[in-house]
């Protein structure tokens, strides 16, 4: 079964050292969830067996930065809360990649008062903007293999002449049309 079928026990195969490295982190991302409100339910229904991110090895959840290299910010955060998730961040494993998770995450969402922050890419790096209230399991799949697809071509993040790291930003399209409300809204 597999690559033994294809290939006899004394075959060998040629590559590239930087392929082999970038094919090994695109396939054992370890996320780190930094998960404040609704959105961190998705989140782990996506971790779960219905859609199972194990398949994509990304499902190995750390709760410690040392041990991450993925964090996913799932929810509002809180101006009290932001040097929590600063400090983790740079806790993180190098090269280490963020995914803004959910409109709260990306824009502060409805909550638009002084106490939540209007976009967590004012503090931190965001590399993919999964959209959506919250977003559908796959759609944050999707933003992880937007991560693996970039870690494939490009290995590691790309850094600024002043050695600071780039934010790649980029914003995923909506899989899913909305659809229509079942009863028409008016009022009586
Ligand atoms: S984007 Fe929506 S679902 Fe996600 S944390 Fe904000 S309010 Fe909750």
């Amino acid at each position: 079964m597999g690559i033994e079928a294809a290939i006899t026990a004394e075959g060998f195969l040629t590559t590239q050292l930087q392929r082999v490295i970038n094919w090994s982190r695109r396939s054992s991302l370890w996320p780190m969830p930094f998960a404040t409100a609704c959105c961190g339910i998705e989140l782990m229904a996506t971790a779960s067996s219905r859609y199972d991110l194990a398949r994509f090895g990304a499902e190995v959840m750390r709760f410690s930065p040392r041990q991450s290299d993925l964090l996913i910010v799932a929810g509002r955060i809180s101006v009290k809360m932001m040097p929590v998730l600063q400090r983790i961040y740079q806790q993180m494993a190098e090269p280490r990649w963020v995914i803004s998770m959910g409109a709260c995450a990306s824009t502060g969402g409805v909550f638009d008062t002084y106490a939540v922050v209007q976009g967590c890419d004012q503090f931190i790096p965001v590399d993919v903007y999964v959209p959506g209230c919250p977003p559908r399991p796959e759609q944050l799949i999707e933003g992880v293999m937007a991560i693996q697809r970039i870690i494939d071509e490009e290995g590691i993040p790309p850094q600024g002449p002043d050695g600071k790291r780039v934010p790649l930003g980029i914003a995923l399209e909506p899989t899913h049309e909305v659809r229509p409300q079942p009863v028409p809204l008016g009022l009586s």
